[in-house]
């Protein structure tokens, strides 16, 4: 119900329509159909409350960064029908807290985290779980991911484990400021993510690309983007404390 938000909750619905009009718009100058792109909302230090102003307002996806920040909000969030993603560093002692609790792991970059996933994901019910492997696309000295020139070997590597299901590719690139560099970057991206698709590695399905944020989702989708991940467009500026 919308009719009791208050300011600020009214201020983040106000924003969700304002980045959904330029997904739509995106989509349209790209030729592509809205629901190709899945708009992702991340997270990290939002409150339950206003987390649950984009879930009842029809956001299918959320991304969290931090496994215990992710666990300790869960219970409260309107989650039915949503996609949970971490989409954060995962270090390989938190790996077992956080499988079989979110529907994918988007931040796999070694084949050290990939195998205990993997571990642990045989553990549950399910018996897998879908990850995406990030790739460092710029090159960037200080980022996590995976380096496109390892990334062949990583996924024929990784394809082997029973307990994983590698789904696409996810990147953060560097931070740019003309749109031309945008969209030269994701361009590259998107023409690795083709290029592996075309390899056919055994057991890794290239379906979801998840590259776009709050300051370059537009050109994101332009390029081919499937999953957009965005946080203070929707939600403010964050604040740590
Ligand atoms: C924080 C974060 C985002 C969202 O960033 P915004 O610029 O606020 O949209 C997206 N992806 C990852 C991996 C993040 O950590």
């Amino acid at each position: 119900m919308t009719a009791n938000l208050s300011a600020e909750e009214q201020r983040v619905l106000d924003n969700l329509r304002r980045v959904e009009d330029a997904v739509c718009d995106a989509c349209r100058l790209a030729g592509r159909s809205r629901d190709e792109v899945t708009l992702m909302a991340v997270t990290k230090t939002v409150s339950p409350e206003r987390i649950n102003v984009v879930l009842d307002a029809g956001v299918t996806c959320i991304g969290e960064n931090r496994v215990q920040e992710y666990l300790s909000k869960r219970d409260a969030l309107h989650l039915d029908g949503v996609e949970r993603h971490l989409i954060g560093h995962l270090q390989t002692n938190k790996v077992k807290r956080i499988v079989g609790e979110v529907d994918m792991i988007q931040s796999v970059d070694s084949v050290h985290v990939a195998k205990a996933i993997a571990d642990a994901s045989l553990k549950t019910a399910k018996g897998y779980t879908d990850v995406l492997v990030e790739v460092n696309i710029g090159g960037e000295e200080s980022k996590s991911g995976v380096a496109p020139d390892r990334l062949p070997d990583l996924l024929s590597e990784i394809g082997t484990f029973e307990g994983i299901r590698v789904r696409g590719l996810m990147t953060i690139p560097p931070i740019l400021h003309t749109e031309a560099e945008k969209r030269a970057i994701f361009y590259e991206m998107h023409k690795l993510f083709i290029d592996i698709r075309e390899k056919k590695v055994d057991n890794v399905i290239m379906e979801v690309l998840s590259m776009g944020m709050s300051s370059d989702f537009a050109q994101a989708v332009l390029e081919g983007s499937t999953l957009i991940r965005v946080g203070s467009a929707i939600f403010g500026e964050r604040q740590y404390n």
